[in-house]
């Protein structure tokens, strides 16, 4: 049924203060705002955006809740389409007043003190968070490259590489690293211009510039910049000015021989969104990926954030946790945080039975119950060797590894208990089980692949 265009356009006014309401003012007004409503096509709504960018933005974040809440206004929305409105039909630029203002003033640091920002530098920037340095940061062999090429970036005059790129899937500790490369050289070299930003934020503000008609002095505001980390690039895409703009900002501080730092969820070959030159450009300085944690890194963690909370967490209860809660380290000390607060406002001790209770949400999603069989047999799978051969006594590397970490995933991932491990891995002694958790362990210390093969199954069996 197709609603006559005075219908639609109510219904887009209570999906606009649904936004309003989830999403605040402030995102509202820069990204939802200009969205306009067209019509209603068989069960699809379509909407307007002035640009390419916006429409990329808005699909990739606010798509899906657009979407819900249109479905909720009328059920016979199914699905959303966003185009970009042709020039003549979008809204008249601003008022002149407005125009007038600059969006960012031309540099005046002068009057700065060392180690003092200048407003404009903070106003185009983010602050920096002063949980996130290196000295809070764990290290361990995932992110071991990445951490070295920080430090080096923070503590060398001029770029020991140019753009340094940080890559790594999300929550594994990009923006922590950077944020450390900024109270590191606020630290030591505190006359360097440091500035801080998320891809968002650098786009905001040059769209706003562009509409208040004063890209001049975004440029050069940018352009005066000592050190400049940009956040989660991935969100720099569609073909328009901006992609254009932070490259030119980019080439213009290379030549300058100021520091770039940047961080994507992706390596700069996979920035599928980007346009192929500055794709290969971001590469040419160091690649440095931040690999998914391990169970060792992740309590070493535990044992960081729990110190630093100052309770006593039990070795076990940290250990459930690293086993369980492997997606990323926001997730792990999110969880920790919950069970400490818990423990303090009941009064009860923490135990792994409290932080069953405390995180049963956050476990469901982690918890699919897990058996010795599909363990033998995804490791089979993986390893390319046969079923027979999680039981036999064949002692030949090829298939002795493979054993052990199944026998080590069987720990890990079930409650089965030592003896009934052995059992079900060809009747051995619950000794050899516990022998070859070890070696698991100790290995995947030393050897990346090991551990990655570890994970890469860990993942696979509990998703
Ligand atoms: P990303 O930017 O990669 O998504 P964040 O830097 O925001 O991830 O990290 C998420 C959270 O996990 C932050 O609170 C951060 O302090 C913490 N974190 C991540 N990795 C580590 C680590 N190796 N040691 C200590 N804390 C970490
Ligand atoms: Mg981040």
């Amino acid at each position: 049924m197709i609603s006559p265009s005075s219908d639609l356009q109510a219904q887009w006014a209570r999906v606009r203060e649904m936004l309003r309401a989830e999403f605040g003012d402030t995102a509202f007004g820069t990204w939802l705002k200009p969205l306009e409503v067209s019509r209603l096509e068989g069960d699809r709504v379509v909407m307007t955006v002035p640009t390419q960018f916006m429409r990329d933005w808005i699909v990739a974040h606010y798509g899906d809740r657009i979407r819900s809440m249109w479905a909720g206004v009328n059920p016979a929305v199914r699905s959303i389409a966003l185009s970009v409105r042709p020039p003549e039909a979008r809204t008249p630029p601003a008022p002149a007043a407005d125009a007038a203002r600059p969006a960012v003033s031309a540099v005046a640091s002068a009057g700065c003190e060392p180690g003092e920002v200048a407003p404009e530098f903070e106003d185009m920037g983010a602050r920096l968070d002063p949980r996130f340095t290196f000295d809070s940061f764990v290290v361990g062999k995932p992110n071991e490259f990445a951490v070295a090429a920080a430090e080096k970036v923070a503590a060398s005059p001029s770029p020991p590489f140019n753009p340094l790129f940080l890559y790594g899937g999300v929550g594994l500790g990009k923006t922590h690293l950077m944020h450390a490369i900024g109270w590191r050289i606020r630290e030591v070299t505190p006359g360097r211009r440091v500035v801080y930003l998320s891809a968002e934020k650098f786009m905001y503000q040059f769209v706003r510039a562009l509409r208040r008609k004063d890209t001049m002095s975004f440029k050069e505001l940018f352009r005066s910049v000592d050190v400049l980390m940009v956040d989660d690039v991935q969100f720099i895409s569609g073909k328009e000015s901006t992609q254009e703009e932070f490259f030119h900002t980019f080439n213009a501080l290379v030549d300058r021989g100021r520091q770039i730092v940047i961080s994507a969820d992706r390596s700069p070959a996979d920035l599928s969104g980007l346009e192929e030159r500055i794709r290969s450009r971001l590469g040419w300085g160091l690649v440095a990926d931040i690999h998914p944690t391990t169970y060792e890194l992740r309590l070493g963690i535990l044992q960081t954030k729990a110190e630093k909370l100052g309770v006593e967490v039990p070795v076990r209860v940290m250990e459930f946790l690293a086993a369980r809660i492997t997606s990323n380290v926001r997730e792990l000390e999110g969880a920790l945080n919950r069970i400490v607060h818990h423990a303090s406002f009941s009064g009860r001790p923490i135990s792994i039975d409290t932080a069953r209770e405390v995180l049963k949400d956050l476990l469901r999603a982690h918890d699919r119950r897990v058996t010795i069989e599909e363990i033998q047999r995804a490791v089979v799978e993986h390893y390319g060797i046969r079923m027979a051969d999680m039981s036999s006594s064949r002692r030949a590397r090829a298939v002795a590894r493979p054993r052990q970490v199944a026998m080590y995933l069987a720990k890990q991932l079930t409650t089965r208990s030592l003896p009934e491990i052995g059992k079900r891995f060809g009747n051995r002694d619950h000794t050899t089980v516990m022998h070859a958790i070890r070696q698991i362990e100790r290995l995947c210390e030393e050897d990346r692949s090991l551990a990655e093969d570890v994970e890469v199954l860990r993942r696979r069996l509990q998703s």
